[in-house]
């Protein structure tokens, strides 16, 4: 149709582009927390609080005693595809859990982002703000040292998001349990999570600096450190530990495995599916072991830019890794006298 109306390519403004790209970071109030629990513990952070209003919903603030951000610098930390830590080089040779420069600019984008921060040589404190993507420029700011990082009215900017979210209590759960699976990866690091709704403060998780044994018992249970074997397995490079429930010790749904590479919490159907497999034998079909399990290997083995949140891998030899996995559990299921049919001597 020679009459038709042809449509014009316009590009897009950079806040229309971060609310784009902030819907893949921050689905809801626990996904923000991450991002930014993660950026604390890429600055060496050893004490991480985390207070939350309405289930993150109104307020969330991460403070923390990390090597801190310069005051010239504030500006370019809350830009997208800003970051210190890779210079883009090598995407298959991350060490830190961030990489991607983009949380801080799509929790910019999508709710009132204030970020105060002190280095170490600092005279003093500096202070950012940015909100729906307007950014004032850095103001001095007292502060003893570190970076708090402070997030209001979560998509109050994209109201179809906020109708999605679920209630309070079951954010608060979701904001704590992304908060549990980090402090399990960083056992050294003392974690404190508080519920300030309404001028309160309710204490709802608390961790001191720990050794990894101490910290599972912590997040899991005492009981669990009791009922569980330590694992150490190594294949090709991969190595496994952690530990995982005794069949004795299961469970009737799979929440409480917890999958950790290189440090980082996934979640990943191919590593849970291994899971399954090795106490295939031992496990009545409705049965889930608990357990915590740490796959450490050279990071140009995984391949971690797969989601922009970070959660998803893709492992280059996904069978070794599967292999390394059952082998793994099934020599300590066997080792604890739970010998399965099919156990393979390695
Ligand atoms: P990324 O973590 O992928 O680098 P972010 O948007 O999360 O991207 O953060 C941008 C940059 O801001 C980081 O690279 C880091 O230099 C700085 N930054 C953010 N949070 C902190 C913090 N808590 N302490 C020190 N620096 C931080
Ligand atoms: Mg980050």
């Amino acid at each position: 149709d020679r009459n038709m109306i042809l449509p014009r390519i316009r590009q897009l403004d950079e806040g229309a582009v971060n609310r784009i790209a902030a819907g893949e970071v921050v689905e809801r109030p626990a996904s923000a927390v991450k991002e930014l629990v993660e950026n604390a513990l890429d600055a060496r952070a050893t004490r991480v609080t985390v207070d939350i209003a309405d289930g993150g919903r109104t307020l969330i603030r991460v403070t923390d005693d990390g090597h801190g951000i310069e005051a010239a610098d504030l500006p370019l930390a809350l830009s997208r595809h800003a970051t210190s830590k890779i210079d883009g080089s090598d995407l298959l040779n991350i060490h830190s859990f961030g990489f991607r420069g983009e949380a801080l600019a799509s929790l910019g984008a999508v709710g009132r982002l204030t970020v105060t921060s002190r280095t170490a040589g600092a005279a003093e404190g500096a202070t950012i703000r940015v909100s729906g993507g307007r950014m004032d420029p850095p103001r001095p700011a007292a502060l003893r040292g570190g970076t708090v990082v402070e997030l209001r009215d979560l998509f109050h900017a994209t109201p179809a998001r906020l109708k999605f979210l679920k209630s309070e209590r079951s954010e608060g759960m979701a904001v704590a349990d992304a908060i549990r699976r980090l402090a399990m990866a960083e056992p050294a690091v003392a974690f404190t999570l508080r519920d300030v709704s309404d001028g309160g403060e309710r204490v709802l998780f608390r961790a001191d600096g720990s050794d990894a044994a101490g910290r599972l018992a912590l997040v899991l249970g005492r009981d669990f450190i009791r009922n569980a074997m330590p694992l150490d397995a190594a294949r090709d490079g991969f190595h496994l530990g952690g530990h995982a429930g005794l069949p004795t010790f299961s469970r009737g749904n799979a929440v409480h495995q917890y999958l950790f590479v290189n440090g980082r919490p996934v979640r990943d159907r191919m590593l849970t599916g291994a899971l399954r497999g090795a106490y295939s034998d031992v496990l009545a079909k409705d049965r889930h072991a608990v357990a915590a399990l740490f796959l450490t290997c050279d990071p140009v083995l995984v391949d971690v830019n797969v989601h922009p949140a970070k959660t998803e891998v893709r492992f280059r030899d996904a069978g070794l890794v599967r292999g390394l996995i059952v082998s793994g559990l099934r020599h300590a299921l066997a080792e604890a006298g739970h010998r399965s049919a099919t156990t393979v001597a390695d």
